[in-house]
Order: structure tokens, then sequence, then C-alpha cells
């Protein structure tokens, strides 16, 4: 996924919303006290008990109703009993009506099982519990969902782009797979799936597995994924959806309108899996496709497996944000083909990827690049880590630390884990390394390993077979130790010189850098440009870039992100207009919320902020408004700044680059 909760540049909105839903719910058992409570539990935020019974497919028959706003039907689990005296199959669900509970009778037929949910935990859901004295090969559970099931988002006609038919897409990491169907919810446990969906017949439905891009919009559809994949990469979408192909193996699904856009932004997806392919062994998952969901998508991406989501504000015109397809197809190896067996080694998944990322960002589009991204995240991550329980700057977390998964630091988890690849990969060189990596995917592929398990194949097939480059001690530190240890290599990002240059320059003498230089700008140095500005900035120095760069308005969100809190906070109120589109147009959490913070500090923002989430609410997935929602619940406005009338006397002195930025 690009990128998970924390994935925000002010990390105390995070942390707020991770206190609030523990105080919101006293009497609830948090995870840790549940986990102690039952230490033979093998994944902390599942109820299932793999060590006895073990889901190997799942067959799904549902009907999808955009009325009711549920999927209704039957999962029929196949199981494979570890412990022959097994009497029970606790399952996870959350906000699911159990209708009824099946054993097979082993001659084709079913016979009713008892059954029972329990209490209902605010972060885990509620445990159900099928007895199954007989073992049964197979169990069906005819169930509902809700219409407010964390997993789903359903959308009106209106808040789509073609405004004609309506919008449905789930998103099951890192727990939300059981609020759509009852499973065991831990990514240790992998399974085979297979379904058959009925819906309205002028949507098309589709699902993380092998949709045929010729295939008959007729209300009646049928999937099959034949790879072993953990819950979290259950997924379905369904909406007003066409498909273009960019290559044999590779094409994209959006509505009609957004169609031709996407697939030129994206061209260089077959390069990409080719690139990929030819560092870490072949594409094991037959087609990569990849689907464009509303802009109300709280994430950048997530890595469905041969139907990768993903938001459309990295559509921006000149493949600068593509990365984010680099991150979501990475996934194909690190992850979905090696998974993390509990949420605490969550950096098995997404530091690896953000690693294989900058890979094939380099080999794609160059070391500059590569570079400006690195230096461009690990400046978050040391933003982050001033401000984070050094308990969730470890890569190996803790048991009980992580009381929500959704709760883990995106720093830690994506940034510091690629950085300790990096570091091994300076030490050993990069032949080694590449080598290193391979063998580790082919070993482990298709299987969910915890940090243990990575430390041992690493001590003997890198550690212990090249002997003194890297000794245990220093290994350990990167996986047991919180922040970075003091050997992490740095990197320099080589056209970010010219960026300071061009804005201690401009500071200076208030001469903007010439056209030739900042029209050959990407994201990247734009997105440096704005963060090394001074805190405090004049209006006159604000409306002069925005007048020549049109910041305000602009439809890169990595931009918005940035200048929009920045003419909060320097009182530059001709932007409103711009920030109200801005916020009721994008539902991508990691964009809007900085700007959300910044309105929230004085009572103008904040009476500018409510009216706007207001209108933008419906459009919102419900953990954006969730985010939203406690920004607001939680301001304490101070009175709206006086703006600076003119350029302070001493410009050079407020154009020292802000602590950390340059990287
Ligand atoms: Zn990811």
């Amino acid at each position: 996924m690009r990128a998970s909760i924390l994935a925000l540049p002010l990390l105390a909105t995070l942390m707020m919303t991770a206190c609030k839903s523990e105080q919101a719910a006293p009497a609830a058992p948090a995870a840790a006290p549940a986990a102690a409570a039952a230490p033979q539990r093998v994944d902390e935020h599942s109820y299932a008990e793999p060590q006895k019974v073990v889901v190997s497919d799942l067959a799904l028959d549902l009907d999808l109703d955009f009325d009711s706003k549920t999927l209704a039907g039957t999962a029929t689990l196949s199981l494979d009993w570890k412990d022959k005296t097994a009497t029970e199959l606790r399952l996870d669900t959350r906000d699911l009506t159990i209708e009824k509970a099946e054993g097979d009778d082993g001659k084709g037929g079913w016979v009713p099982l008892k059954f029972r949910l329990a209490g209902i935990d605010p972060i885990l859901g509620a445990k159900l519990t099928v007895e199954t004295p007989n073992r049964n090969a197979k169990v069906r559970v005819t169930y509902r969902t809700s219409p407010k099931a964390s997993g789903l988002q359903w959308m009106e006609p209106s808040m789509t782009e073609g405004k004609q038919l309506p919008f449905m897409f789930s998103q099951s990491q890192q727990i939300h797979a059981r609020s759509w169907v009852p499973l065991q919810d831990t990514p240790s446990v992998r399974y085979t799936y297979s379904a058959r969906i009925k819906s309205r017949p002028e949507v098309m439905v589709l699902m993380s597995a092998d949709n045929d891009p010729n295939a008959a919009r007729d209300g009646d559809y049928t999937f099959r994924m034949p790879q072993k994949i953990p819950s979290y990469l259950m997924a379905i979408a369904a909406g007003d959806l066409k498909f273009q192909f960019i290559s044999d193996r590779s094409g994209v699904w959006a509505e009609p309108a957004m169609l031709d856009r996407a697939v030129k932004e994206f061209a260089d997806t077959e390069k990409m899996i080719v690139t990929a392919e030819g560092l870490y062994g072949r594409y094991r998952w037959d087609r990569y496709d990849m689907l464009v969901l509303p802009p109300s998508f709280p994430y950048g991406g997530m890595e469905n497996p041969r139907l990768t989501f993903l938001t459309p504000t990295v559509i921006v015109g000149d493949k600068s944000l593509v990365s984010l397809i680099a991150h979501e197809l990475a996934h194909s190896w690190s992850g979905n083909l090696v998974t993390f067996s509990s949420a605490k080694d969550a950096w098995l998944n997404e530091g690896f990827t953000s690693y294989v990322e900058n890979r094939i960002v380099e080999a794609l589009y160059g070391r500059d690049q590569a570079d400006m991204e690195n230096v461009i995240e690990r400046n978050e991550l040391k933003k982050e880590f001033a401000e984070i329980d050094p308990k969730l700057q470890v890569l190996a977390t803790a048991p009980g630390v992580l009381a929500d998964p959704d709760n883990s630091s995106s720093a830690t988890v994506y940034t510091k884990g690629a950085w300790l690849l990096h570091f091994l990969e300076e030490r050993f060189g990069r032949e080694k390394f590449d080598a290193f990596l391979r063998g580790y995917f082919d070993h482990f592929a298709f299987q969910s390993i915890d940090s243990e398990q990575f430390a041992k194949y690493a001590k003997a097939n890198l550690l212990d077979k090249y002997p003194n480059i890297v000794s245990q001690g220093e290994f350990e530190e990167w996986l047991y130790k919180p922040g970075i240890p003091a050997n992490a290599p740095h990197v320099q990002a080589r056209r970010f010189g010219v960026v300071d240059s061009a804005r201690l320059a401009w500071l200076g003498s208030r001469q903007l850098p010439p056209r030739v230089i900042t029209d050959a700008w990407i994201s990247q140095e734009w997105v440096h440009f704005i963060e090394s500005l001074p805190d405090t900035m004049t209006l006159e120095q604000l409306a002069q870039l925005d007048a020549a760069y049109n910041f305000s308005g602009t439809l890169n969100g990595e931009i918005a992100q940035r200048w929009y809190p920045l003419a909060i906070n320097n009182g530059y109120t001709q932007a409103n207009d711009a920030i109200a589109a801005f916020l009721k147009r994008v539902g991508r959490r990691k964009l809007i919320v900085p700007t959300y913070q910044a309105l929230v500090k004085t009572e103008a923002g904040l009476t500018l902020a409510k009216q706007v989430f207001e209108e933008a609410k419906p459009a919102y997935h419900p953990i954006t408004t969730g985010t939203v929602q406690e920004i607001i619940a939680k301001a304490q406005p101070a009175p709206s700044p006086v703006a600076q009338p003119a350029m302070p006397p001493d410009a050079d002195a407020a154009a020292a680059p802000a602590a950390g930025s340059a990287g």
C-alpha cells in the first residue's frame, strides 16, 4: 500500500486518532491485554487459530446491491485441520450479520452447525466461533455486510467522474477484509479463492483475481485467484469501468472519462515489469492491470494482486508521480509473494517494497530522480521520528506495541525498512545484494514470514557468507533499536542543489530563476522548493510565486499538500477558493490532512474547514472522514494571523532552509 495511515507529514494527528479510539471505548479490551489473555494467538490482531486449522480455499457467492449498500450470500471455506482434536473454527468478522453456518457431510450435502458471535472489540471486531466436532472439510457461512462496513466504500453516481452509475470499492488492508468476508483475517494464512458476484447488469465488477479484459457486462461475474494470497489482498470494485491495454499482459480499468489520460500516464508499466523481472525474477501473477478509483480513495495505491487499485491524484500529465506504480508493482515480489506474518513485521512488506520501488525508478528514470525521492522520504522520516514513541521506530515491533495495526509508523515500515536494505546494498555491493534479494524472494515465495526468519536467512546468506562486512551487532541495531543507526548511508540529490540556489537567490533578490531552469523541474523539485521555503513569508512573496507558478489551483496533489498549508499559515487568503476546491475534489488523506491541520489553527480557518468538510464529506471514504472529524474536533484556534505586508528587511536570514530539508 502507499501510503498507510501514518504516512502523514504531521504525525501528531495520527497519534491523536489512535489515542482517541482507545479513549472512546474504555470498556473494550485494548489489543495488548487481549493478546496477553490469549498467549497462544499466532497474530495478536486476529482471532484465528491457524495452528489448529487453516483455510486453504475460499469460495464466495455474493449479491452486490447498491440500493442496500450490502454484499450478501455465502462464503465456503475449505479447511486443513492441523489439530485432529480441535472442535471449533474461529473466524474474524466485523459488523457482519451471520445467518447460518453449515458443514459438508462428506456426501455432497450440508448439515447445520452451531455458531456464536462474541462481543465487539473496537479494533478486532467480533470473533465468530463455529462448532465443528467432526472437523468438516468445508464450512459454509451465510451472511450479509453492513452498509457501514469499514472495508467497503459505496458511492452515489454524483460522486463519480461520469455521474451516471454508482461505484463501490474495497480496502482490506490492514484488517478490514473481515468487514466483508468471515475469514481468518491474518497475513499468516494464505489461501486461493474463487467468487461469483451478481450485480446490476450495467456495472462492471472486478476483483483481485483473473479479470477478463474482454468480459461482457451482464451483471454476473466469476473470478478465480489460483495463487495463495493473504486476506488483506482480497479486493472487489464495481462501477462504470472500461479497459484499455498498455501491453499484452497489462492495462488500465477506469471510468471512461479518465481512461485515456490514465493510459498515457501509465504507459511505462510494461517497462517497469521488465525491469523488475530483470532484478528479481519473473512476474508470477499472469496479468498486471491497474484500476483507477474515484478521487475519494483514501490512499495512494493498494497492491491488490493482478489489479492494483490507484488514486487518480497521481495522473499529473508528466509521469513524475508514477513511482507509485513502481511501488505497487514491486509488491508483486515484496509482500504479495513474500508476506509478513503479522502487522508487527509490516516493514518486511513496505520497507522491501520501497527499496524495490526506488530501484525500478532508478533503472527507468535515472539516479537523480531516485535520489530526490530518497531525500524527500528521509526528510519526512526525520520529522516523524522527532514526534513518535521510540517503540514505534523499531522495525521488528515488539508484541503488544501496535494496538491498532492501521497505526504503524510509515516512516519506520516504509523508509527505515528501505534504508536498511540500502545499507546492506552499500556494504555488500550491488551484485551480491541483488543476488541475495532474488534468492530471498525465491526461497520464501508464497509464504508469510517474520523478522526473525528474515534475520536468520540474512545471517546465513549474507552476513556469514561474506564475513567481516556487516557485524551481527550492526544488523541487529537496525532491526531491534529505535532511530536510525549512525552507520546509515546518506544520499545527496544533485538536482536539489540547483533548487536550493534558485530559492536562496529569489529570497535575496526577488529575482525568480530563469524559465529555462524551472520549465525542466519535475514534481520532486517543486516539492523541495516549497518545503524549503521559510515558515514566515509576506503576502507579496507568496503572490509573486503564485503568479509565476500557479501553485493555487494546481492539479498536482504533492505540490498542493505543501503549498496550501504555507499559504494558510501566512494569511494568504487569495488561495481560499482553490483550497476549498482541492479539499472537495480529493479524498486522499495524505494530501488533504496537512491543509486541514493548517486551517484549524485560526478561527477564520476553522470556519472555512468546517464549511468545506460539510460539503466534501459525502464523497470522502470513512477512513478520511474519521481523520478530518478528529482534526476539527481537537482544534484550538487562535485569532487569525496578521499578514506581513512587506518583504522582511533581513530576507537572507529568513531564507535558511528548514531543518533537515537539505538531505
Ligand atoms: Zn506498499
